[in-house]
């Protein structure tokens, strides 16, 4: 037993550093591709980015016969595969897009035991002539990729995925794992119950992403910050810009296109196939920044995603986190950048009050709303707070979120929280945000003049604060329950009880001061961000990126499948001059070696 365990390991390690090009084993994937040899299943938590193929690649490869993997991401399955063939991996997949001859082609391919793995989406698996076809052939394992998709409470609930339990029951000799990157502990049940995993291994990670950086700023003039952050931090990356209407999306992209950025919006208002352009021109060239509303991004597998903007409030941590989490997937540093401000909290909460769902539900999405509106407003670690919501021990301070980096400093804010009071009950409660701040500032215009409000003893009372911090000032009012919006009528700010104790003075507030346009994207060293490249070897890096997109469009596949950014950097860094330095190269393997090594060999000389 001890021994035929030893030796699964080294043939396991063996493939890792011929075929895939790395060193050794992350996590857990050694003892859970332990597991499959020894034909045990096994349920995988692991983040995105955290190694989950491997799992049950290195094993289809090892075991006899096909790993049969099964995921609902049809549109992925080309690009996954031709991935594979890159690295000389065995594979194929079928959906309803390969044809019948195509199809016929991969049936015998299996037959032949000339596979080791095979994709296919869950209807194609479960259709009966599938299954009785499968009975006839070798299978290596099953692996279930996007678990989490079997819970009916989920956002990605697929039908056809509770009925995978049949591959149990009726092939109870191989073995099963199941994947997901998003399970809490009541999903995790959910998926060992319908999957009938009881007897499985579990390897359950933390869900955190520690390589991708949070960052919240104000919302005033959020388009400028944009841009700041995107200069000062991005200027040649592919990122998603998240935006809540299809109008600002259009809006966004067209201006970042005018200030030179290869951007392209998407949406569900387009035509289904302007939308396919785009997201494939997102995929096959690098430095593409797309525009979107939420209906972008599932089933996006890019592996270098190096920003995900918000230009507005996701509607609570789990969408945020969802949404976030397209960035970095290749574990090196990307950012998470948001701006918000009033308008999301109204936009949001009337939302809410219009829904025509039933009470139970709307007060889950009201705390979910909250929870993210808290998060916003907070100014202590973000990263903890998030791993916190999730349910996560999550232990010290991350030292990668811009709460951890540039504390924000907070001030008494009191005497200005009964000034803005004062203003909304002097006004009758009748008027919206930009009008009060007019009036605190003492600025005339038509509306005030209509009003009679330059005779109101509060006009022109807080003209030590500026339009923007006022604004931010109201923000957080509303955020923290004192002030409420009365979307009836014109979005006039309102008193709530808790405004009664701050008005009296009976009660201290903190508010957190706004940072400056600039200041929020000051260049932070971070202890998890990978060396710089020194200024030398940038020019290399281009070089190298520019022939890695030559010979990823004369394939016709999307760049990161040739090598990915890691990789790349490694080889500038390193400058391999031979077929042997270049192997040790992370993710040069020696398919990949026989591939492409001598021109990218020949790269480094050029350069050098
Ligand atoms: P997931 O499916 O969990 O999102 P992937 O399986 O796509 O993640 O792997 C993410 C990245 O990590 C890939 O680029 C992969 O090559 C790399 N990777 C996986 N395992 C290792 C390892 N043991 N050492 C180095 N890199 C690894
Ligand atoms: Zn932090």
């Amino acid at each position: 037993m001890e021994t035929a365990s030893l030796q699964s390991d080294s043939r396991a390690l063996q493939i890792l550093q011929r075929v895939f090009g790395h060193d050794s084993f992350r996590m857990r994937q050694e003892e859970v591709i332990a597991d499959l040899l020894a034909g045990r299943d096994a349920l995988v938590l692991m983040p995105t980015g955290g190694g989950k193929s491997l799992c049950y690649q290195v094993p289809a490869m090892l075991r006899a016969g096909v790993g049969v993997v099964v995921s609902p991401l049809i549109a992925l399955m080309k690009d996954q595969v031709d991935a594979l063939h890159q690295f000389g991996v065995r594979a194929a997949y079928l959906n309803s897009t390969v044809d019948a001859a195509g199809a016929r082609a991969v049936r015998a391919a299996v037959a032949a035991e000339e596979l080791d793995l095979l994709y296919m989406a869950p209807e194609r698996l479960l259709q009966e002539r599938t299954l009785d076809w499968l009975d006839g052939q070798k299978v290596a394992l099953f692996a279930i990729d996007e678990a989490h998709c079997v819970s009916r409470w989920g956002h990605d609930f697929r039908e056809e995925y509770l009925q995978l339990s049949v591959l149990h029951q009726r092939y109870p000799r191989v073995p099963r794992i199941a994947l997901t990157a998003t399970a809490d502990r009541a999903t995790c049940r959910e998926i060992v119950a319908q999957l009938q995993l009881d007897g499985a291994g579990r390897y359950i990670h933390s869900s955190d992403r520690p390589n991708i950086r949070y960052a919240i700023t104000d919302a005033d003039n959020g388009r400028e910050r944009l841009w700041n952050f995107l200069a000062a931090e991005h200027p040649a990356d592919s990122g998603i810009v998240y935006c809540l209407s299809r109008s600002k999306v259009e809006e966004t992209a067209a201006w970042l296109r005018d200030r030179g950025r290869d951007a392209l919006p998407y949406h569900a208002g387009m035509s289904d196939d302007a939308r396919r352009r785009h997201q494939e021109h997102f995929l096959r060239e690098d430095g593409v920044v797309i525009v979107a509303t939420i209906a972008f991004g599932m089933g996006i597998d890019k592996p270098d995603v190096r920003f995900v903007a918000h230009l507005s409030l996701p509607k609570s941590i789990e969408a945020y986190y969802q949404e976030t989490g397209r960035a970095g997937r290749d574990g090196l540093p990307a950012n998470a950048w948001m701006s918000y401000g009033l308008r999301d909290i109204i936009i949001f909460r009337q939302w809410l009050r219009e829904s025509a769902a039933d009470d139970a539900h709307k007060r889950t999405e009201h705390q979910k709303l909250e929870a993210m509106i808290g998060l916003c407003e907070m100014v202590t670690c973000r990263r903890r707070a998030i791993r916190e919501y999730f349910g996560e021990d999550a232990g010290a301070d991350c030292g990668n979120c811009d709460n951890c980096f540039d504390p924000p400093q907070t001030w008494d804010g009191g005497e200005a929280a009964q000034k803005a009071m004062s203003c909304v009950y002097r006004t009758g409660e009748r008027f919206g945000v930009n009008h009060l701040v007019n009036i605190l500032v003492g600025k005339e215009d038509q509306r005030v003049h209509n009003w009679k409000h330059e005779q109101l003893r509060v006009f022109g009372i807080g003209k030590e604060h500026s339009v923007a911090q006022w604004r931010s000032i109201f923000r957080q009012l509303v955020a923290g329950g004192f002030l409420s919006v009365d979307a009836e009528r014109y979005n006039a700010l309102r008193l709530t009880e808790q405004a009664r104790p701050i008005l009296r003075g009976a009660r201290p507030l903190r508010l957190r001061k706004i940072k400056a346009p600039m200041a929020a994207v000051k260049k932070q060293k971070s202890t998890l961000s990978p060396q710089p490249l020194p200024a030398e070897d940038e020019k290399l890096w281009q070089a190298l990126r520019a022939k890695r997109t030559a010979l990823a469009r004369a394939q016709n596949v999307p760049p990161y499948v040739v090598f990915h950014d890691s990789t790349l950097r490694e080889i500038a860094r390193h400058k391999p001059q031979s077929e042997e330095e270049m192997l040790r190269i992370a993710g040069v393997g020696e398919k990949k070696l026989e591939k492409y090594g001598a021109e990218f060999l020949a790269a480094v000389r050029e350069a050098g």
